[in-house]
Parts: structure tokens; C-alpha cells; sequence
């Protein structure tokens, strides 16, 4: 390896659960024939009807004389002037909100974006003091694990569980009595829904904890990426929260369009101002051609009308296919148990007091041809030990039917062996 910086080497690690997917690489890779049902993926699946709704915008961009200023010119690091404007019109509209476009950033995915965020509000003040990126319910998205240029800036808090032991239910709670925002928080920052666990934090909560963030004037990032309106993979009520302390983040690419790299900003005009020079050092800004479609779709309503009739049922479907097949499957005295799917495109399933760690599980898993993602990768900045950690796992709906409902049986028996071990 060549010599590198501290940021240089820290970059270059892969963190979270890029790693694991390493390993599952290779392991479909040299699978000597043996055929795997992958339900890794965190990639959504191409559904027909949201590829031909982007095909039908690019038509109608080729044959625009937009074309060449959106292919062929630099523009403005805060985004493309006609996506901006569709966000701030269909925003205001939808919501009774008052978005200039001074309230908007396009950044290149949302990933990008909390980059530039936790780097912004996260690590150390001119003063030497350490600003600390608040992740105020764990588990949360990995990708979070790898954004801060400080990682010990990152710190994540224990929920507390709610559980329906009967139902072999439970869901995640913030849990207040221990979430402490003060002047040594930089920013906080959770998805919702969440990706890994299908969690909706309730609006109360996301009150709750805006509340807290109100008095230290800095940033609450919603990470909207399964967000209503669009892709709108929430299965359960959810309202968008908007307020003068929230910096509501979302994404195009649970809308089909996760390869154009569209992650988009909305709140006060003095955070987008200062995210937006970000940008401007890193990337001058955004590619043109997948706003300008998206523009489009937006525009038309074809994008709001997609997410509801098309992308929210497919996967909402195959949850209760997961859900039937497990709870079919599992032998009732097991103490298993699945959080509620309440959106997002993965379930999160916890083996409480499992004998083995959720990897040896995995691997285990792995020899009658199944994949899954290990649970500990999900708890990005929580250092402190906890046994739950080790005892769940995120299995992605990207499955068909027929591989889910397999793939739900044989992990019946796999964990069925795991506790009989112990
Ligand atoms: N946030 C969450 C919760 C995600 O699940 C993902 C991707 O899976 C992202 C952010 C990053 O998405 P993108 O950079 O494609 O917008």
C-alpha cells in the first residue's frame, strides 16, 4: 500500500456492512455450483413500471431543447434551477410549506450529503472541542459508520424495546430517559423509515427530539430516503416533519433511480448555504441529466402516483409473504422475534439470547444456501457492548415470493438447531 494519511487509511476502510458484502461476494462467486437465495441486497429491485416511467422522461428530455443545457453545461453547485423549483412547488403544495429555492440543495445521492453534513456540524471546532454527530436510536443505516472524518465524533444511543412477546412482535424506541442533546452535539441525524430495521419513528418522537435539538441552534438530518411522497415506502401513517431546526433529507434512489445519484436537502437557508460551498470544494456539483428527468416526473405527478400504486404495494407484499413464512415456519417456542414492518425494503428479525453470534448464524446460514446480513454491522457509532447486537438480522424483500418463503423455512431449522446447541 502506498503511504497514506490518517484520513487516507481511514478512507480506504471499508466499514459497516460493505464489508460484509465482501464476503458475500465471494461467497456467490465461488459457490462451486451451489445456488445461494441472496436476500443481502440493499439495492432495490428494477420494478418495470418505475423504469418506464424514467424512460418515458428521458424521451421527453431528448426531444426537449433542454437538453443541451443540461448535458453540456456546468450549472450551479445548489442544483439544476428546474428540479429545485419542481421540489420547492410540489413541497409548498403538498405540505402548506414556504420553500424558496434557497431552501434546497441536489447533492449527488443523499450519502453525499451526509457527508458533507457530519463533517460540517461533527469533529472538532476551531477551539479544539469535539462536536458529536447524534444518532439518537441504534440500530441505524451502516452507512452512517463511515461518513465522519473524526469517527469518535459519532454516538449512537440504546432504544429501548417494546415487545409483544405473544405476536413474537417488537419495535424500537427511542429511549429518552438516556438521549441527551447539549452543547457538545454538532448535529443529530436518523432514517426514518429506517433502513435496516423497518422502523417509523412516530411523529411525537420526531417532535420530541427536534425539541431537544432546539435550544443549541444546530441540525436535525431526516434521513427520508423510504419517505413519503415518494418512494413512499412507509406501511404505516407517517407525516414528514418540517421545522426550523430539521434538515429533511431525502433521496431518488428507492424511486428507481439509485444509479443517477440524486440526494436532495430542504431546510434552513443558512445550513444549505453552508453544505452548498461543501459541495462546491468537493464537486462543483451534481450531474444535470438525472435531475433534469426527475424534474419531469415530479412536475407530471407521475412520481407521487408510482411510489403509492406501484413501488409502496410491491414490497409492502412481500413483508407479509416474509411474515406468514416465518411465523409458519418458526417453532412457536423460540424466542423470536420481527420488528414491525412499518417500511423501508428490509426485515429486521432479533433471536433473543441466540447461542451463537449473529456471523456464526450467518455462516451457518450460508451452508443450506441463504443469505442474510449479519445484525452488528447496523450500530454504527455504538462502542458500548450489548448482546443484543449480536442476535439480529436484516433480511432484504428484494427476494421473490417463492425464495423468501424458502429462505424463511430454512432458517427455521437453522435456529432451531442454533438453540437446541446451547
Ligand atoms: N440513507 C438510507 C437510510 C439508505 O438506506 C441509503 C441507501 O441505501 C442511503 C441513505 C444512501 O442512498 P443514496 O446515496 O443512494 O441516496
Amino acid at each position: 500500500n502506498p503511504a497514506l494519511t490518517q484520513i487516507g487509511a481511514q478512507m480506504s476502510n471499508l466499514t459497516g456492512v460493505r464489508a460484509i458484502m465482501k464476503d458475500i461476494i465471494e461467497t456467490l462467486r465461488g459457490g462451486a455450483g451451489q445456488q445461494f437465495i441472496n436476500l443481502s441486497a440493499g439495492n432495490p429491485l428494477i420494478l418495470p413500471e418505475v423504469e418506464q416511467l424514467w424512460r418515458d422522461c428521458t424521451a421527453q428530455l431528448l426531444s426537449s431543447p433542454e437538453y443541451g443545457e443540461v448535458v453540456c453545461r456546468y450549472g450551479s453547485s445548489q442544483g439544476y434551477a428546474p428540479f429545485v423549483e419542481a421540489i420547492a412547488n410540489d413541497f409548498n403544495k403538498r405540505y402548506g410549506l414556504n420553500l424558496s429555492d434557497r431552501n434546497i440543495l441536489i447533492t449527488p445521492g443523499s450519502q453525499t450529503l451526509y457527508f458533507y453534513a457530519a463533517n460540517t456540524f461533527g469533529g472538532y471546532t476551531p477551539s479544539g472541542e469535539l462536536k458529536q454527530i447524534v444518532l439518537p436510536l441504534s440500530p441505524d443505516y451502516t452507512g452512517y459508520g463511515g461518513v465522519c472524518l473524526v469517527p469518535k465524533a459519532l454516538k449512537a444511543y440504546k432504544p429501548t424495546l417494546d415487545i409483544d412477546a405473544a405476536a413474537h412482535r417488537f419495535k424500537y424506541r427511542p429511549d429518552f430517559s438516556q438521549l441527551t442533546i447539549t452543547e457538545k452535539t454538532g448535529c443529530v441525524l436518523f432514517s426514518r423509515p429506517c433502513n435496516p430495521t423497518g422502523n417509523v419513528l412516530t411523529d411525537d418522537e420526531v417532535k420530541k427530539i427536534a425539541a431537544l435539538a432546539a435550544p443549541y441552534n444546530l441540525p436535525v438530518l431526516i434521513d427520508s430516503a423510504y419517505a413519503p411522497p415518494f418512494p413512499a415506502l412507509n406501511f404505516t401513517e407517517m407525516t414528514p416533519v418540517f421545522g426550523d431546526n430539521i434538515l429533511h433529507c431525502m433521496s431518488l434512489s428507492k424511486a428507481g433511480l439509485p444509479g443517477e445519484r440524486i440526494g436532495i436537502a430542504i431546510g434552513d437557508e443558512k445550513w444549505i448555504e453552508v453544505l452548498e460551498c461543501f459541495q462546491a470544494n468537493i464537486s462543483l456539483h451534481s450531474s444535470r441529466y438525472g435531475q433534469a428527468i426527475a424534474a419531469y416526473a415530479i412536475n407530471s405527478g407521475g412520481l407521487v402516483e408510482i411510489s403509492h400504486t406501484v413501488i409502496r404495494p410491491f414490497y409492502q407484499n412481500k413483508f407479509t409473504v416474509l411474515e406468514t413464512s416465518l411465523e409458519q415456519a418458526m417453532p412457536k417456542n423460540l424466542p423470536w422475534f420481527l420488528h414491525r414492518g412499518e417500511g423501508a425494503i428490509f426485515a429486521w428479525l432479533w433471536l433473543q439470547d441466540l447461542p451463537i453470534s449473529d456471523w456464526e448464524f450467518y455462516q451457518q446460514l450460508k451452508q443450506v444456501g441463504v443469505i442474510i446480513v449479519p445484525g452488528s454491522s447496523f450500530f454504527p457509532g455504538l462502542e458500548e457492548e450489548w448482546a443484543h447486537k449480536h442476535q439480529c438480522f436484516r433480511i432484504s424483500l428484494t427476494g421473490s415470493d417463492e425464495e423468501i418463503a424458502t429462505a424463511m423455512q430454512r432458517l427455521a431449522k437453522v435456529a432451531e438447531e442454533a438453540y437446541k446447541g446451547a
